[in-house]
């Protein structure tokens, strides 16, 4: 017997779990009339928000007001944000913080007492709340401290979903996949809120955590929904270069304490490229990475935080000092830092009205995989955990809302296992990050765009195998390619230079 709950929520991240909060604060749930499920691929923690570092954006200080924190966001987006959300985001921003701080959220003073909020790139106040360069770890452990255990909600972790469809009374089926047991369920609800997260993975080098395969987007298209600007792509100039696919993020916030970038024979370049040095935008600073390596030959460049007082990068950096002595038996306080831009945050994803609803009635998507409008063509720092939480306040209302039936008929199949090409995904990753990365061309795009449809006309489809310990992986990479084709075929419809899209082939936007 399938098992029917009034929400299920796909993931365990800050728009996941936030949603939940909301939804358990509902006299609906209080009263035991509300059945939730969330399900998350890996631990609980397993996340990109478990790894988010400089914080969260909040207007709190008095020379601070929404106005500069709207025009900051629209600034950085290239005034092609949705200003009605950016307004009812921004001014969210206050109750937001409230809210997080009444769930327990532990977050940096300082000596008076007060708040210590800091200023990052793009942002003209002190309106970063964090916990040192550990924020997202902070807010991951609060939210996940919230989360009751009562006979009303079923936390599904290690669980993958594998399928979803929506028959024609409006009730979503979903297959679900335990990777441990390899046991397989048959799932349905009233109402789905995808909180997936970002495709980070679709790119040979990444900050995303290995979740970030887009399967929310992947889903939804499938579904028929909406998907916009899957081409805006956020890059951060300095990941942390090593073999490997995931990069640790080595934040904004150490060059915004003096660090500087230098190229292999420890010159300082960005002057050449841009006035503000290595505090110009992340975009500009990823082009100028670039254009240095090639001119130096070089396979990356380096971050100097040599010169930075020795206090404050203990006091404010101990996560950057760590993972740089862990990874790569850096001492930062002395060695320089290899760096290279590398794939961040997703801004486009799966279009969602100011409630966080797709274009599909009963479809919810919250956090990283959804477009709302916020961020325009390019993301402003720290703006997205809050516009996880704030969509998750937004989507409430609705969420309880009861699902009118469009028709009598019960629909009872379940879900077969999903068919997947079998294919590699370090090749289709390779040519989405030479031909649709920090600089694009048409004939690239071109390029990478025959490249993916020969993979894909090449590979079977084969059925997924639930005994295969690779079946997971296996079907991740069919939905990087889809995902991938999907994404070239976004940009060359792209017909303007703005934000994170830089197309040498296109006019810059004025
Ligand atoms: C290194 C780093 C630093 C960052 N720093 C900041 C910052 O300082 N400030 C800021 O605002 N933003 C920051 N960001 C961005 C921000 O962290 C993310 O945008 C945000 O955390 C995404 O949250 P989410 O809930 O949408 O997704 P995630 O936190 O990634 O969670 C996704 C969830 O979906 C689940 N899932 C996915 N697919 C399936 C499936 N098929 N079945 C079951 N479950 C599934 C996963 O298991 C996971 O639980 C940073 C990002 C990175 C990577």
């Amino acid at each position: 017997m399938k098992k029917h709950y009034d929400i299920i929520i796909v993931g365990s991240g800050v728009a996941g779990l936030s949603t939940l909060l909301y939804l358990i604060a509902s006299e609906a749930y209080i009263k035991g009339n509300l059945s939730i499920a969330v399900i998350a691929k890996g631990a609980i923690d397993e996340t990109n928000t478990d790894w988010a570092q400089g914080g969260i954006a909040a207007v709190a200080a008095m020379q601070d007001n929404y106005e500069k924190h709207i025009e900051d966001t629209m600034n950085a987006g290239g005034y092609v944000n949705d200003i009605h959300i950016v307004k009812k985001v921004v001014q969210s921003g206050p109750a937001i913080m409230h809210d997080l701080l009444d769930w327990g959220i532990c977050l940096d003073k300082k000596t008076d007492g007060t708040f210590d909020l800091v200023k990052e790139g793009g942002h003209s106040e002190a309106r970063i709340w964090h916990y040192q360069d550990t924020t997202g770890h902070a807010l991951q452990m609060a939210l996940t401290n919230n989360i009751p255990t009562t006979q009303k909600l079923d936390l599904k972790t290690n669980n993958t979903v594998l399928g979803i469809e929506k028959d024609i009374n409006g009730i979503f089926h979903l297959l679900n996949y335990h990777n441990e047991t390899k046991f397989t369920e048959n799932l349905s609800c009233d109402k789905l809120v995808l909180a997936t997260g970002g495709l980070g993975t679709v790119f040979e080098k990444t900050t995303n955590q290995s979740i970030a395969t887009g399967d929310g987007i992947y889903f939804s298209h499938h579904l028929g929904a909406k998907i916009s600007n899957l081409s805006y792509i956020q890059f951060h100039p300095t990941g942390l270069y090593k073999e490997g696919p995931i990069s640790f993020l080595i934040s904004e916030a150490l060059r915004g304490a003096g660090a500087i970038l230098v190229n292999k024979i420890g010159e300082s370049f960005m002057h050449q490229y841009d006035e503000r040095g290595s505090l110009a935008p992340r975009d500009i600073v990823s082009r100028s990475i670039l254009s240095e390596m090639q001119k130096t030959n070089s396979s990356h460049v380096y971050l100097d935080a040599t010169k930075v007082d020795t206090i404050y990068l203990a006091t404010h950096f101990p996560n950057i000092i760590n993972k740089c002595k862990e990874i790569l038996n850096l001492n930062i306080f002395q060695d320089l830092i290899p760096v290279i831009p590398t794939q961040h945050y997703s801004c486009g994803g799966i279009a969602v009205n100011e409630y966080g609803e797709s274009t599909i009635a009963g479809l919810f998507a919250i956090g990283e995989c959804a477009n709302t409008g916020l961020h325009g063509a390019n993301r402003l720092a720290s703006n997205s955990l809050l516009e996880a939480i704030a969509f998750a306040k937004f989507a409430t209302s609705q969420l309880l809302k009861k699902t009118v039936l469009t028709s009598s008929i019960i629909a009872s199949e379940d879900i077969k296992l999903p068919k997947y090409k079998e294919i590699e995904r370090l090749p289709i990753q390779k040519i989405i990050s030479n031909h649709a990365g920090v600089t694009k061309s048409n004939k690239g795009l071109n390029i990478g765009l025959e490249a993916l449809y020969q993979i894909s006309d090449s590979a079977p489809f084969i059925e997924f195998d639930i005994n295969n310990k690779d079946a997971i992986k296996l079907w991740e990479n069919h939905i990087i390619l889809e995902l991938s084709i999907m994404l070239i075929k976004d940009a060359l419809e792209q017909k303007k230079n703005i934000g994170v899209h830089y197309n040498v082939d296109l006019l810059l936007f004025s």
